[in-house]
């Protein structure tokens, strides 16, 4: 829009509303004039629009009585959208028998997909961009220091509108994404055709009837094998040796998927036998491409933000790129981790291996199947399981009062996939638990992710039935409701009544450092590579595949090559989350890093009200919220210092 018409209308609502309004007169034109196309009228009807719809807040009234009608209007939009998602994916998500065409019909039918653009079109997106300016990150962080919650809230209403992407790229957007899953979730390996014994040509995994999903399984398999004494080492590195194949896609593309026993393959030699052999044909990297390039094409709608990474971090993150990477790169750093792998290596008598990035040792106490038999016999069926949890939460230090208003508000349902947490947007309804049950029994593992779940439905719960404002329900980001996941889950064994071994909680510790440091090393390698998609756009899949080796090679040999005495290795660039979940992998080590400080905070108090206290911020920035939770920023400091006391006790 020509600055003309802004300048006038500017004007226009400074003669109507006068000066007390100057600063939100100027921000609000901008913002709604920025996203106002030919379509949506004339200069003259923005300009009307504007004087009509602006709204003088120094009335404190008039905003009070806007914010409680915009709350109910949102929780009815997006409580309505939610719990029709739910239904069109039942099916999908829950253990419900066979899935029939017209479930995978109803499921790929997305009614949100048009409704950012009909809140354009009907007006309301304009209304809204109008009357609250919405605040970069650097603005939050130096004002939000005097923010009132309401003026917390407007702030969030403020990042309501950022983009107008239009309906058919979101589209594009959705099926690259779904494309990328779809490879994904056919990306299996049978064990039983891997060989690469002695001569060559024995099996690695003799009557094994496991397919295991890549990178998921893989990684999975590696940390079990840690349990194996004869020939674990092996059978890790023959895996080690898939992942490899699958990173540079030297993997036959006739053994992905491909269950049947006619035929082996050796990973070591990538010789097979009983099949013929073609390099897949970088499809892993086609397909990364693919929801980059459509991903991409939405930068130039998004209002503020100059590409992908800044509107990931910056806006669903809160948290800048900067500031997360220094995060990383302390803990990599870091003499702990040294320290850490020289322990490791001692305690498997041998040097370290590159695939002990996932070693999996730590505080072993009861067998599986031990495990297994406890929680068996404490919740034999799903009933059980469902009446226990009042006292389950009030085991963690919930009141009674809390627990069963909690419990209340929970659904527990079997799901087909290991598990997921999905919180209510409306008051009325109840966040969903879906957890895994194998043969209607609940396994120690099953119930390790129950317990994770819970974490997420309990501040599910939390910020949103007890929030002050509807705007700043839920939590920062992704990685603060990980935190208390991880919480809930640490706490499985006290809640099947076992005892802690004494140095249980040291052990736990020096795991969660380790796999921070892991997945720290991943989560860089996702912003190289993304780093490096924005300077190279125009790339081919092949010359994205040398890039990504290049960038997991770097950031192996900086941080991880002291640690583990080699060089170049790309194990760290395995995850499948990169491909179809675009910069999400950061999340993970941050989730780390937070749960660490909220359970050191929580160390001798009681969980049930801090977690309620800290929950009660909502959805403010992350620095901010950790300030309230535990009075301090976000922090490697705490998981470094606790690191090193358990290594000065041991020796
Ligand atoms: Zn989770």
């Amino acid at each position: 829009m020509v600055k003309k018409v802004k300048a006038e209308t500017m004007k226009s609502l400074l003669e109507i509303y006068g000066e007390s309004c100057k600063e939100r007169i100027a921000r609000g034109v901008e913002q709604a004039a920025c996203f106002w196309k030919k379509k949506d009228g004339t200069d003259k009807e923005f300009k009307k629009f504007c004087e009509e719809n602006f709204l003088d807040f120094s009335d404190k009234e008039v905003l009070q009585k806007i914010l409680q009608k915009a709350e109910e209007y949102w929780e009815a939009v997006n409580g309505c959208f939610t719990k029709m998602m739910l239904g069109l994916l039942k099916n999908i998500h829950l253990e419900t028998g066979e899935i029939t065409q017209l479930d995978k019909l109803f499921s790929q039918f997305s009614p949100m997909a048009h409704l950012e653009e009909d809140l354009f079109e009907n007006k309301i997106a304009f209304f809204f961009l109008l009357n609250f300016p919405s605040f970069s990150l650097e603005e939050k962080e130096k004002f939000g220091k005097s923010w009132s919650r309401q003026e917390w809230a407007l702030a969030s209403i403020g990042d309501m509108f950022s983009s107008r992407v239009p309906a058919e790229l979101y589209q594009k957007i959705n099926k690259a994404m779904v494309e990328a899953e779809e490879y994904i979730s056919k990306y299996n390996i049978s064990l039983a055709n891997l060989t690469g014994g002695k001569d060559n040509d024995e099996p690695c995994f003799p009557k094994s009837e496991k397919k295991l999903q890549s990178h998921w399984g893989l990684r999975d398999e590696i940390k079990e094998l840690y349990g194996e004494e004869q020939g674990g080492l092996k059978k890790q590195s023959a895996l080690f040796k898939v992942m490899e194949r699958i990173i540079k896609q030297e993997i036959p593309q006739e053994v992905i998927n491909n269950s049947s026993k006619d035929f082996s393959w050796n990973p070591f030699t990538n010789e097979t036998k009983g099949i013929s052999s073609t390099p897949e044909p970088d499809e892993r990297y086609s397909k990364w491409l693919s929801v980059f390039k459509s991903i991409s094409k939405a930068d130039r709608y998004a209002f503020g933000h100059s590409n992908y990474i800044d509107v990931n971090f910056e806006k669903q993150m809160k948290i800048s790129e900067k500031e997360i990477t220094d995060l990383l790169i302390e803990l990599l750093s870091s003499s702990q981790f040294k320290s850490v792998g020289k322990l490791i290596s001692k305690r498997l008598k041998r040097p370290l291996k590159p695939w002990d990035i996932w070693y999996d040792g730590f505080g072993v106490t009861e067998s599986s199947e031990i495990l297994d038999k406890v929680v068996v016999e404490k919740y034999p069926n799903l009933e059980t399981l469902k009446k226990s949890v009042p006292e389950i939460l009030m085991k963690l230090g919930f009141t009674k009062e809390v627990a069963s208003y909690l419990a209340d508000r929970i659904e527990i349902e079997p799901a087909r996939g290991c598990g997921h947490a999905i919180g209510a947007e409306m008051k009325s309804e109840k966040s969903r638990l879906r957890f895994r049950m194998t043969g209607g029994k609940i396994n120690s593992n099953e119930f390790n992710v129950f317990m994770h779940e819970l974490g997420h439905n309990v501040e599910q719960n939390f910020t949103l039935q007890k929030m002050d404002s509807y705007f700043l329900r839920g939590v920062p980001n992704t990685a603060f409701t990980e935190a208390f996941a991880f919480v809930f889950q640490s706490r499985d064994r006290e809640i099947l009544g076992l005892k802690p071994s004494s140095n249980l909680k040291d052990e736990k510790t020096l795991s969660n450092f380790w796999s921070a440091c892991e997945i720290a090393g991943v989560a860089l390698v996702d912003i190289g590579v993304w780093r490096w998609l924005y300077l190279n756009s125009e790339t081919t899949p092949k010359e994205m595949k040398g890039a990504v080796v290049k960038i997991t090679k770097d950031v192996w040999n900086t941080y991880f090559a002291k640690v583990f005495g080699v060089e170049d290795e790309v194990a760290l660039g395995i995850y499948s989350h990169a491909i179809s979940f675009p910069l999400y992998l950061p999340n993970y080590p941050l989730g780390k890093i937070i749960a660490f400080q909220i359970e050191k905070y929580m160390e001798n108090k009681n969980l049930g009200a801090e977690m309620e206290r800290m929950c009660g911020a909502g959805n403010i920035s992350p620095q901010f919220w950790m300030k309230n939770a535990v009075g301090e920023k976000i922090s490697c400091q705490p998981m470094l210092e606790a690191v090193d006391e358990i290594l000065k006790k041991i020796g």
